[in-house]
């Protein structure tokens, strides 16, 4: 099947191994390998962590936060709703207008479309927040969450195809700001705002992938073998058949990464 649609997944896939891109994008392999030991702690957190995002969705669209309360039925969602409603800001977004809870936007990017599905854009006043709830264990550093393709897709996106959402004019970079919050640190959330330069930036980086990607006959290994610890295709490469343990997972946080990018793709949007 021929690939029509890129996503911060699928990008951020092809910068860290090309191999993988391929194996999961365009052979369209899924999950061979358990990435991690043990796996069912594993499945069970990302669940948790798919089931929270619906929580604050449904609070979005005035669902009554009694009625949710219920339905954080473990001690983890129970701690992160909770952590949710102690944030006023969070809490009372349910009052403003404005407010795209799972909102996809998509825009031409060269021979394909880009697309990304946002756990929440916020306009008002020619403003616009995009947040994007992550259940983490580990925090990761402004660094590392800055230069992913998740925040640089995001908010390029937003201004390519958010116009709608900002009575038909596109938003400027500076009007545009992603914040992360973590349901395990919310005290703590990571802040970008943006600039004409690293929306210039972004869009090339886009391009110069999307092109890359459009002409590529071959898709090589990455080199850096610290990658493979928790790839799940690593038995397709002859680099290891078990995982490394959860540990080690939460000392990388590519690994988490990858677990949260796994769900992602299972809501990938098709046209
Ligand atoms: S195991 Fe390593 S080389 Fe193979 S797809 Fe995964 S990251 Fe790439």
């Amino acid at each position: 099947m021929k690939l029509t649609t890129l996503s911060q997944s699928s990008l951020q896939d092809y910068v860290d191994c090309a191999r993988r891109f391929q194996l999961r994008y365009l052979e369209r392999l899924s999950y061979p390998a358990i990435e991690s030991e043990p796996a069912l702690e594993n499945e069970k957190h990302l669940q948790e962590g798919e089931y929270f995002h619906r929580l604050v969705q449904q609070y979005l669209i005035g669902i009554p936060a009694e009625q949710i309360a219920k339905l954080a039925n473990t001690v983890n969602l129970q701690r992160w709703w909770e952590n949710f409603l102690a944030d006023k800001d969070l809490r009372g977004f349910k009052d403003l207008g404005g407010l795209s809870p799972e909102a996809t936007l998509s825009a031409p990017l060269g021979d394909f479309r880009i697309v990304a599905k946002y756990d929440l854009i916020a306009a008002e006043d020619g403003k616009a927040a995009i947040y994007d709830w992550k259940t983490y264990r580990k925090r990761p550093r402004n660094e590392w969450l800055s230069s992913r393709m998740q925040t640089r897709v995001y908010r390029a996106l937003l201004i390519r195809a958010g116009a709608h959402l900002n009575h038909g004019q596109p938003f400027q970079p500076e009007q545009i700001e992603m914040i992360y919050w973590f349901a395990e640190y919310p005290n703590d959330p990571a802040r970008f705002t943006y600039t004409s330069a690293q929306y210039k930036r972004d869009w090339d980086l886009l391009t110069k992938l999307s092109d890359e990607i459009a002409s590529a006959s071959t898709y090589p290994l990455t080199e850096d073998r610290t990658k493979c610890l928790y790839c799940p295709y690593r038995s397709y490469c002859d680099r290891g058949v078990r995982a490394g343990d959860v540990d080690q997972a939460e000392a990388e946080m590519e690994a988490e990464e990858l677990f949260d990018v796994n769900f992602e793709q299972i809501g990938e949007i098709e046209f």
